[in-house]
């Protein structure tokens, strides 16, 4: 069975006793963590050092929102991938609809920045999902399709420490969670994508849904089969909503060993 993973993106949002307190809430309501799920928070930047000190001896891991696609150089104001490392980084975000949006990033950026990741020693996680638009007219698999192919066109299969999240950019802070449903069908169109480059890969393929998900959404989400957890934006402010909807996801993994254990006994 795959791995579960929820993972807290915190934004522009935070300070340092703002931090602290959501770290010391969430230990407070989930003092020991699930060994079947992962728990990684992504604080803004300049709050990576101090997060570091208090996930320490935690379980809980971390990462950050955005890195460079250059390891070092002339590039003022960029953060290198290999920083973020040292610092105690494990995973970082690539292509958040935020950045495409604001920053301008493209799907070849997206892809050079995963290889930097990888190649610091850290876990990309590759963000993909359409706009409104482009699911009205028809277009979501081939934007979906176009994202995958750019962003593993740079990085190998090979790599099995790379995460994808499903983030449908109309489901993005507007608190319109895409329906299970359509989850499913979207992320088995991506697991079906990278199969064709690499059919064991694919089984193994870490696949993150992320928009508006929150405690009273999640298990529905979570119970997808091919949905191995979340990424969580707002509702990963909050340290009951955050521990609530990890408490669903180790529902859903209670429930699903139950399954297994009965179908091996019959
Ligand atoms: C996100 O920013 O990755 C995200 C999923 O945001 P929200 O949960 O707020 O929709």
């Amino acid at each position: 069975m795959r791995k579960r993973w929820l993972i807290g993106n915190w934004k522009m949002h935070g300070n340092l006793a703002a931090n602290k307190a959501l770290v010391d809430g969430i230990r407070e309501r989930l003092p020991v963590l699930s060994e079947s799920i992962d728990m990684v928070l992504c604080p803004a930047l300049p709050y990576v050092s101090q997060m570091a000190g208090l996930v320490a001896d935690t379980g809980i891991m971390l990462g950050a929102q955005n890195a460079s696609d250059h390891l070092k150089g002339a590039y003022t104001g960029e953060t290198s991938p290999m920083m973020l490392k040292e610092l105690g980084c494990g995973f970082v975000i690539i292509g958040h609809s935020e950045r495409r949006s604001y920053q301008g990033e493209t799907d070849g950026l997206m892809g050079r920045k995963a290889l930097a990741a990888i190649d610091s020693g850290l876990i990309p996680v590759i963000c993909v999902g359409e706009t409104a638009e482009e699911r009205d007219s028809g277009r979501t698999h081939e934007v979906l399709g176009r994202q995958l192919d750019a962003a593993f066109g740079y990085i190998r299969t090979a790599h099995d420490e790379i995460i994808v999240a499903y983030e449908p950019r109309w489901a993005i802070g507007t608190g319109i969670a895409a329906t299970p449903e359509i989850v499913q069908a979207e992320h088995a169109f991506l697991r079906a994508r990278i199969a064709q480059r690499d059919a064991d890969f694919a089984q193994r393929l870490t696949l993150l849904y992320g928009g508006s998900l929150k405690a009273s959404n999640a298990e529905s989400v979570f119970s997808m089969p091919d949905v191995d957890g979340g990424l969580i934006g707002s509702a990963a402010l909050n340290a009951d909503e955050f521990v609530a909807i990890y408490k669903a996801l180790d529902n859903v993994v209670n429930k699903s060993a139950k399954d297994s254990a009965k179908k091996g006994q019959a």
